[in-house]
């Protein structure tokens, strides 16, 4: 195709805003599903997606167009994950576009999502189109809305298009709204083939499926090719475009989207952000922005049934394959067993991982507190990388640093007290605050990763009944005090419950989890003392008294077959038992304080 004709383009929207809906206008619109073949939600593949209402991977699916001048034009619509998570995967489909439709549901107003998405955006140089949705609803305030768009974006609130995704109004203007303000992509055609891949994506068929834009040059079948990144060349199987169903193609030129086959079974070979170019007469030199995924978040996962082990191997290999920010290495727990570490980008990579081995896999699992990576420096200069709480380092140390994020909160400017309240406990700095409209707040925090992980999330839609929201990037590393917390049972520490806190939390981390277990710990035949310390010194403790535990005293009377019942019922029991040092602890005394509930 003639890049002149080509528009590449994506959708920021937050979820539920109707991205999804909309993308089911234009499939429709533009011939590409036939309306009786019609689904809702035609391009969200995964379950977990569907059922979330989130979109994890993104595709791209192109669609024949002709605009208001009679011309045919090529435009790609690229889908973003929608979740910051996966900011990096969005930095890359945004990168394989030259423009991008705001999105805003009509009666909500704009997200803090949105918003973080819309700067990335505006970096990439993107032209935006804003664009509400959802006009048909009642609760709709268009013109109120207009102006904030107007006022966020720089243009005039007549400017902002009104659509709805559900109805269908509004949507072809805003195709040719596209085709008119979204530029054609430029690139060098003689140039040696350059190609960003912006999403990776395993299909047991087939293999790894990459999606690209092609930059310069071009990509043709029967070629071999070679990711710039490692130099490992590939030989190419097939290349295609998503129309919506993949359609091989002889090749790929400048500003074309679609897809490569390589034969690859391994989505690390293929990596988001990668320059794919030819493997003979190849570029020198990469796109920019490549970069290694970086696991944020580490909580190691057990199988509940010690049995399942290997199963919990088997599944965490297959994820991999589609997924290469997952990592994952063998670790044993006193208290839980066999288990893997695992590192992910964030709560929800975590949550979607997980969840998928529980569904898709049949395992249950216990996973440990999620904690971030700290750099921990001794006063002999040695580092070390703490992925993992329980191996925090003995000894003298000089400092610990932690990952902190620049997160970006947007709510009504009734929550501006709470919020503030929020992020001070969990110490964030205010960098600035911007009103959006008169009752609409941005504020802008650095905050410690790890304090986003534990729970900000609900304490911050609890505190503002559900109005604000938070989007953050990675900002770096910087050093705090921060101390590991041990929980001992009779001075055994229970590995799985070290935690690394900050001095001034340390005493409630204690005594929170100390309690906790008291409670969930049967009375043993001697006394079991709790203790929190840091290190040696002992700053929370609790007694679990003695018993002398006799079931057979529960039957008056000699019903021998009632006593042989009960003494397998013990037994049995027993398996679920786990011992640590000579303490009895129930799994689920683990399972329960290790939910945050
Ligand atoms: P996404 O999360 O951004 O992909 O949003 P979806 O497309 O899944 O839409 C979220 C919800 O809003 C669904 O229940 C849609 O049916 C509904 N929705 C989307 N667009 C419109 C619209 O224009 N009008 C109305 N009334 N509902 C809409
Ligand atoms: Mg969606």
């Amino acid at each position: 195709t003639d890049p002149a004709l080509i528009r590449n383009f994506c959708i920021i929207a937050h979820i539920d805003h109707g991205k999804s809906t909309l993308a089911d206008r234009m499939l429709q619109l533009t011939g590409v599903v036939e309306d009786r073949q019609m689904r809702a939600q035609y391009l969200d593949r995964m379950d977990i997606e569907r059922e979330r209402g989130i979109t994890i991977k993104s595709q791209a699916v192109r669609l024949p167009f002709t605009a208001l001048d009679d011309e045919t034009y090529v435009l790609n619509l690229i889908d973003t994950p929608g979740h910051v998570d996966f900011s990096y995967e969005v930095s890359r489909s945004l990168a394989a576009c030259e423009g991008a439709i705001l999105l805003v549901d009509a009666a909500q107003g704009i997200e803090a999502q949105t918003l973080a998405n819309l700067y990335l955006a505006l970096e990439n140089d993107l032209a935006i189109i804003p664009v509400l949705n959802k006009i048909d609803l009642p609760a709709a305030q268009p013109e109120k809305y207009a102006a904030e768009l107007a006022n966020i974006i720089g243009c005039e609130p007549d400017e902002v298009l009104k659509v709805s995704a559900k109805t269908g109004v509004g949507v072809e203007e805003l195709l040719n709204e596209i085709v008119g303000k979204v530029p054609p992509p430029v690139g060098e055609a003689d140039a040696p083939a350059r190609a960003m891949i912006f999403d990776s994506v395993y299909d047991t068929y087939r293999g790894v499926v990459t999606y690209v834009r092609v930059v310069d040059g071009r990509l043709g079948t029967r070629e071999r090719i070679a990711m710039m990144s490692t130099g490992a060349t590939h030989e190419m199987l097939e290349v295609g475009v998503i129309s919506p169903e993949p359609t091989k193609v002889e090749g790929l030129g400048v500003g074309e989207v679609g897809y490569l086959i390589t034969g690859v079974k391994d989505v690390r070979q293929s990596r988001v952000g990668d320059t794919v170019t030819s493997a003979t007469k190849g570029a020198s030199e990469m796109l920019a922005g490549y970069r290694d995924p970086k696991p944020m978040v580490f909580s190691g996962l057990y199988p509940i049934e010690g049995t399942d082990y290997p199963v919990l191997r088997d599944a965490l290999e297959k994820l991999q394959l589609n997924d290469a920010a997952l990592v994952f290495e063998p670790e044993t727990s006193a208290a839980l067993g066999f288990g893997f570490r695992c590192g992910f980008l964030g709560l929800l990579h975590l949550e979607i991982t997980r969840a998928r081995l529980e569904r898709e896999f049949n395992l249950d699992l216990i996973s440990t507190a999620p904690n971030v990576v700290y750099q921990v420096i001794m006063e002999d200069g040695t580092e070390h990388t703490v992925t993992n709480p329980s191996e925090f380092p003995e000894g003298k140390i000089d400092t610990v640093h932690e990952p902190m994020v620049k997160g970006t909160l947007l709510a009504p400017s009734d929550f501006v007290g709470p919020i503030m309240e929020l992020c001070q406990g969990r110490r964030g700095v205010l960098q600035g605050m911007d009103y959006l409209s008169e009752d609409r707040v941005e504020m802008r925090y650095t905050l410690p990763l790890a304090e986003i992980v534990f729970d900000f999330f609900d304490q911050l839609k609890s505190r503002t009944k559900g109005y604000a929201s938070l989007d953050y990037e990675p900002s770096g590393d910087q050093a705090a005090d921060l101390v590991k917390v041990d929980i001992l049972l009779q001075g055994e520490a229970v590995d799985a419950f070290s935690a690394i806190v900050h001095r001034d939390k340390a005493y409630s981390y204690g005594v929170e989890m100390t309690k906790k277990l008291r409670e969930l710990i049967p009375r043993q035949h001697y006394e079991v003392p709790i203790q929190a310390a840091i290190g040696s010194r002992v700053i929370a403790r609790e007694n679990i008294r003695a018993i002398r535990k006799d079931v057979l005293s529960k039957c008056y009377g000699g019903d021998i077959s009632r006593k042989r019942k009960l003494l397998e019922k013990q037994k049995e029991g027993k398996k679920r038992m786990k011992m640590v040092g000579r303490v009895e602890v129930p799994q689920e005394a683990f399972i329960t304080a290790l939910s945050t509930e």
